[in-house]
């Protein structure tokens, strides 16, 4: 069976017929870089990156770009509020998200465009717009796209845009706008665009993109006219994909997307996330909390992506277990007494196996019958490993093989193994420099054990000295976050 997905715009089933035979070219819309992403953003990323590794499984030779929005409303406001400009007061964002997504065993993009790196090629797509009839200026130097001039506007969402104000010219006080449905594609600088840095020189004055508009550009520079797949949250569909479409359509005179596909919101114990209600939650947090980035990965993947998904701390003590059986699988197939004779099935069972799980995969991306295939794997062959002292080598190599393959697509023993061999070098590092620590203050040089101390601390390591000698334990995720162990 081949790849089919769901397509918002047609709101059916189609199966994945890419521009280009064998090549797939997919734009993520990526985080908004003045906070830390959450982990409803992260059900969303790692979907992306669900997609990314199974097109790639399959073949595909994938150009995946993930956008990192800098310039916009909330990064302007964070910039302004700490006396920054918009690029240096979202560059740790940037580098948190990008070390989460690492933890989280996300594949690397080919790209990571951001709006600030985009101006000239964001000044001249509006200068064509302008041009052919799209786009007008306002009297205050904004530019504004003309949704009458696009007959074909409303179709992702499925509206019919009569029903929005046609033609009835705004109150002149607020907007410069012909048409309540116009939206801006540049703006005139205000006071905290200057402040922050986030304004630039056009034809039309100074002034900075619209958040629409700089995907459309970041996407087109980057992959060209028409993109296989466009992936995003489904908050995004209107109006930001809806104008992106109108923009990019417009410009372009091609079908600007073949694929929209859109991720369900993630609930956090069963209401909606939000500052407010306090179940705001990081990766960050989580970890600190001793939870491991399988775990993590494992429940934000575990339901398909169009179907609801609470986060609970329960199912993820769930993920935990579930992936601790994978991990003990995994061991016992390595240790598996072998030897001749009779077949013992387990070639058939492998066989079965990836073959359900390709068809689940291929069924836009269903998650959640993939882990039922690959957890079905785990109990069938544990019954037939209990059952025969000893199996052909061959037949165990087959298991081994359905089990790396479909881990190429989910990842979880991948980032298992991954978060325990940084925690081996880790634990080896800081036991080092305990030895260090206790040799100097034997010879009374306590300002170099303090140094060591703080050296540790610095990692998110903190130590308690007691009778039994020196516990440490890891208090936050710097020291995960930063890789294997210094030398
Ligand atoms: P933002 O950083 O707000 O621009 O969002 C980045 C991505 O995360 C977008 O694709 C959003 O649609 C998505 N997103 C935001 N909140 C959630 C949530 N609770 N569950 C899943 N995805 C989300
Ligand atoms: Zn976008």
């Amino acid at each position: 069976m081949a790849l089919k997905v769901f397509n918002t715009e047609t709101r059916a089933l189609s199966p994945f017929e890419p521009l280009e035979d064998g090549k797939a070219r997919i734009y993520a819309c990526g985080p908004t870089i003045y906070d830390h992403a959450h982990i409803g953003n992260f059900r969303t990323f790692l979907f992306f990156d669900v997609v990314h590794r199974h097109l790639e499984w399959s073949g595909y030779n994938v150009r995946f770009v993930m956008n990192l929005t800098d310039v916009d409303d909330k990064t302007i406001g964070g910039a302004v509020k700490a006396g920054s400009s918009v690029a240096e007061f979202t560059r740790p964002f940037g580098e948190a998200f990008l070390a989460d997504c690492n933890t989280l065993g996300m594949l690397p993009a080919d790209s990571y465009p951001r709006a600030t790196q985009y101006i000239t090629q964001m000044v001249d797509f509006v200068v064509r717009l302008i041009a052919n009839g799209h786009a007008y200026v306002a009297d205050d130097g904004a530019v504004y796209f003309s949704v009458a001039s696009f007959p074909r506007y409303g179709r992702l969402k499925g509206i019919d845009t009569s029903t929005l104000k046609v033609g009835a010219r705004v109150s002149q006080d607020e907007y410069e706008k012909e048409d309540a449905r116009d939206f801006a594609l540049w703006k005139p600088a205000a006071e905290a665009d200057e402040k922050a840095m986030a304004a630039w020189d056009s034809p039309w004055g100074r002034g900075r993109p619209g958040w629409h508009l700089e995907c459309s550009v970041m996407s087109l520079t980057e992959l060209g006219d028409t993109l296989d797949l466009h992936l995003g949250g489904e908050d995004l569909v209107f109006p930001h994909h809806e104008n992106e479409i109108a923009q990019s359509e417009a410009a372009t005179g091609k079908l600007f997307v073949r694929n929209w596909l859109h991720v369900k919101h993630l609930q956090v114990e069963g209401r909606k996330m939000s500052k407010s209600l306090g179940n705001f939650v990081t990766v960050r947090q989580l970890l600190e909390e001793g939870y491991d980035p399988a775990s993590i990965r494992h429940q934000l993947v575990s339901a398909h992506y169009r179907s609801d998904l609470n986060f609970t701390r329960d199912g993820l003590d769930a993920s935990r277990s579930a992936v601790q059986r994978l991990v003990n699988f995994e061991s016992r197939l390595e240790a598996v007494p072998v030897g001749d004779g009779e077949p013992s099935g387990l070639r058939d069972v492998s066989a079965e196996t990836l073959a359900a799980f390709r068809a689940a995969m291929d069924n836009d991306f269903n998650t959640a019958d993939a882990m039922a295939a690959l957890f079905g794997l785990v109990n069938r062959v544990n019954a037939l490993l209990d059952a025969r002292p000893r199996v052909p080598a061959e037949d165990v190599a087959s298991v081994r093989d359905a089990l790396s393959s479909m881990d190429r697509v989910l990842g979880l023993l991948e980032v298992a193994k991954a978060s325990r061999s940084v925690d081996a070098s880790l634990a080896s590092w800081v036991e080092e420099r305990i030895q260090a620590r206790a040799d100097a203050r034997k010879r009374k040089d306590f300002a170099a054990a303090d140094a060591i101390r703080g050296e540790l601390t610095a990692r998110g390591i903190v130590l308690e000295d007691g009778a039994g000698g020196t516990r440490w334990k890891v208090l936050g995720p710097a020291a995960a976050a930063s890789g294997a162990a210094p030398k």
